[in-house]
């Protein structure tokens, strides 16, 4: 049977770029497609001093799997933020979580770094790589699997063979729709309102996130001083955030802080994205694989979601590298699904971590309050507590 390509991968942001990368030495032929063609202008501006809206805080773990596909040295350059600590309190109580990298002997917890700048060092990497095709505003139109194959056909009505399709293509997987994958899953009714500020005290390289009964507020440190919030917020509230004045957005944000970095000023526009949690019921089918968003996406408050797509694909690459050693055929569905047993509860977990948090505090409910306080004060008092919430966010 003659194949196009080994391997197509639907959708070339961080996800599905990094497993390209991942791949790029396995003597596979490659396409990689997106609907989106990014624009890297600002990349030839070497004064240009804007931050990407997006950023993610990527773990020891993520950070590692960079180093690994020789992409971090690049990164380093592009002025990712190491954090060392993270305060993380409630509306209610007067307790605060302290997590200390020092406390797990590591320099940092991890590093913000901009999504634009990560995604455009991977595209990078990919360009030098002969094994990698990667063609940018080209959507997934139809798939067809056979026993032997897959079929995409594309936007610009190109009809193109694998033996392996993989969905990195976000909450909205068109593979996973194609494939006949379900989902479950709910709207959480907040939206994340993210921006650029500047904060009145220095952030000292911390995260600072407070838990309000409208939904989590989060300060990452950027490496220039200012920083980025993530803040997550009932519809109704965010769409009131969003309408406000940059004066009153200032005022707003200020308080909700409680001062803990004094007056904060609004640095950028505002962009909001609805939130919702995700997740696929198989993460594989014959001639398919989902990584990333694409099987299962998560409230941001833990600043997991990306991370996790990223343990995806370095698992899911393993597992394509050892059946061509072992000569086995990458699209068996028998081969795919150690993929799925060694990911997927996992994932479920961190999701399930993430909603539960968010229900127990985005509330008002008297109820919960007690749980609430108690449940801050019981992490705080146990000496092994701390530490091991550390390493789950490092990754560890
Ligand atoms: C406000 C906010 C803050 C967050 N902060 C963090 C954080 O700090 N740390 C963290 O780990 N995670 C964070 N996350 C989660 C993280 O952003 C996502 O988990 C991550 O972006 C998912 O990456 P992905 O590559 O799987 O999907 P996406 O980033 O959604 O990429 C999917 C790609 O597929 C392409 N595509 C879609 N359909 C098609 C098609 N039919 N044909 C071709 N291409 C297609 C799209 O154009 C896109 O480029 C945050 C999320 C939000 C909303």
């Amino acid at each position: 049977m003659q194949y196009d390509y080994d391997i197509i991968i639907v959708g070339a942001n961080i996800v599905g770029a990094t497993l390209a990368c991942a791949l790029a030495d396995s003597g596979l032929k490659l396409l990689v497609i997106d609907a989106y063609k990014p624009d890297f202008e600002w990349a030839n501006n070497t004064n240009d001093d804007t931050y990407d809206l997006r950023v993610s805080a990527l773990t020891s773990a993520s950070s590692n799997l960079f180093e690994k596909l020789g992409i971090w040295p690049k990164l380093i350059k592009q002025r990712p933020s190491p954090f060392r600590a993270l305060h993380v309190w409630n509306e209610d109580a007067n307790n605060k979580l302290n997590f200390d990298s020092a406390d797990i002997g590591d320099a940092c917890l991890g590093h913000i770094v901009e999504n634009r700048r990560v995604q455009h060092a991977l595209h990078q990497a990919l360009a030098y790589r002969r094994s990698v095709e990667l063609k940018l505003g080209v959507s997934l139109e139809t798939l067809n699997i056979n026993k032997y194959s897959a079929t995409i056909t594309t936007n610009d009505n190109k009809s193109i063979t694998a033996k392996l399709v993989i969905g990195a293509d976000g909450t909205r997987s068109k593979v996973r729709e194609l494939a006949n994958i379900h989902s479950t899953g709910w709207a959480y009714q907040q939206q994340a309102i993210v921006a650029i500020v500047n904060t009145e005290q220095p952030h000292q390289q911390c995260g600072w996130q407070r838990f309000l009964s409208t939904g989590p507020l989060a300060f990452l440190p950027l490496d220039d001083g200012r920083s980025s919030i993530v803040w997550s917020a009932k519809d109704d509230y965010a769409n009131e955030l969003m309408a406000m004045d940059n004066a009153a957005f200032d005022l707003e944000i200020t308080n909700a802080f409680q001062d803990e970095l004094g007056k904060v000023t609004l640095n950028s526009e505002r962009a909001a994205f609805p939130l919702k949690a995700q997740h696929a019921t198989d993460y594989v089918a014959p001639r398919i694989a989902l990584i990333g968003d694409a099987a299962h996406s998560i409230h941001p408050l833990a600043g997991q979601g990306v991370n996790l797509g990223l343990l995806d694909a370095a698992c899911l690459s393993e597992i394509i590298k050892t059946a061509i050693d072992n000569r086995r055929d990458i699209g068996r569905e028998h081969t795919l699904k150690k993929y799925q047993r060694t990911r997927k509860a996992g994932n479920l977990a961190m999701l399930a971590a993430t909603d539960g948090l968010n229900k127990l505090f985005s509330n008002n409910s008297e109820l919960l309050n007690g749980l609430r306080n108690s449940g801050f004060s019981a992490i705080n008092s146990l000496p092994h507590i701390t530490p091991l919430f550390m390493r789950l966010a490092a990754g560890k």
